[in-house]
C-alpha cells in the first residue's frame, strides 16, 4: 500500500474540502469567533479507504464514523501511516462494542445511557485510555431517536461524573428532519452552557453554517465532502 501515501486526489474531493472549509471560515468570522474554534469532522461512513487517503493527502485529519465494525475494518491500517488522524464515533454504540470503541476512537459522541457509562468507565480503566466523551441529546424528543431527553440531561451529566467518574466534554444532537434546526441548536447550546460543557457537536451538510452561528464547536459533514451515499 505504499502507493496510497501519494494517492492522486480527485479534483472534486479537493474542491469539496476547499469549499466546506471556506464556508466554515466565513461562518466563524461572521459569528465573531476565533478561527480555530470549529472542528470539521468529516463523516466518512461508507467512504472507501482510497478516498480517505485522498482526504488525508488534502491535509484533513479528523473523521467521524457511525459503526464500530466499519471503523475497525477501515482505520487501523490507514492510521499506521497517519498516526495523527483523529477518529470520532458519531453513531450509536452497543455496550458489547465498548472495548473496541475505547481502543480505536479519540472521541465518542454518542454516550446516551447509564449502562454505556458503566461499560466505558470500565474499558477506560482497563485500557488506560480516555477518549473524550460527548453526551448525545435527543433534542427534538423524537421517540425513534437515540439520546438523553433534554429535561434529563442535567441529571445524566451529574451521574456521569459522580457515579461513573467520567468527564464529559461535549453535547451532540441531530435535530428533527424537515424543520428549521435553529431553535434546536439554541436548546443544545443552552443545555451545554447551563452545565458548563465546552463542546457542541451540531450541524451537518445542510445546516453546518447555521449551527456555527448558534455556537457549534464541531460540525459533522459527510455529503458535502464525499458526495451522496448510495
Ligand atoms: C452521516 C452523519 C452525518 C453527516 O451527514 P451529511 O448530511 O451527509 O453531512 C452527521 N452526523 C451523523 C450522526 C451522521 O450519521
Amino acid at each position: 500500500m505504499e502507493s496510497a501515501v501519494n494517492a492522486p486526489v480527485s479534483p472534486r474531493l479537493g474542491e469539496n474540502f476547499a469549499s466546506v472549509r471556506a464556508s466554515i471560515e466565513g461562518a466563524v468570522r461572521r459569528a465573531g469567533r476565533p478561527t480555530d474554534s470549529v472542528t470539521l469532522v468529516a463523516a466518512s461512513k461508507t467512504v472507501a479507504p482510497e478516498t480517505l487517503e485522498e482526504a488525508i493527502a488534502l491535509g484533513h485529519r479528523t473523521f467521524g464514523e457511525n459503526r464500530v465494525q466499519e471503523a475497525v475494518a477501515k482505520w487501523p491500517a490507514i492510521r499506521e501511516r497517519h498516526p495523527d488522524v483523529r477518529l470520532h464515533l458519531i453513531g450509536p454504540l452497543q455496550s458489547n462494542k465498548a472495548r473496541e470503541a475505547v481502543a480505536l476512537f479519540d472521541v465518542i459522541q454518542s454516550l446516551d445511557r447509564p449502562s454505556l457509562c458503566k461499560a466505558l468507565a470500565r474499558q477506560c480503566a482497563e485500557q488506560g485510555r480516555s477518549p473524550a466523551l460527548f453526551v448525545q441529546v435527543n433534542i427534538g424528543e423524537e421517540p425513534q431517536k437515540a439520546g438523553i431527553a433534554p429535561v434529563e440531561t442535567t441529571a445524566f451529566l451529574e451521574a456521569c461524573h459522580e457515579v461513573y467518574g467520567l468527564v464529559i466534554s461535549g453535547l451532540m444532537c441531530i435535530p428533527p428532519a424537515g424543520q428549521s434546526p435553529a431553535e434546536y441548536f439554541d436548546r443544545l447550546a443552552e443545555l451545554a452552557e447551563r452545565n458548563g460543557i465546552p463542546a457542541l457537536s451540531m450541524g451537518m451538510s445542510g445546516d453546518y453554517q447555521l449551527a456555527i452561528a448558534h455556537g457549534a464547536t464541531h460540525v459533522r459533514v459527510g455529503t458535502a465532502l464525499f458526495g451522496s451515499r448510495t
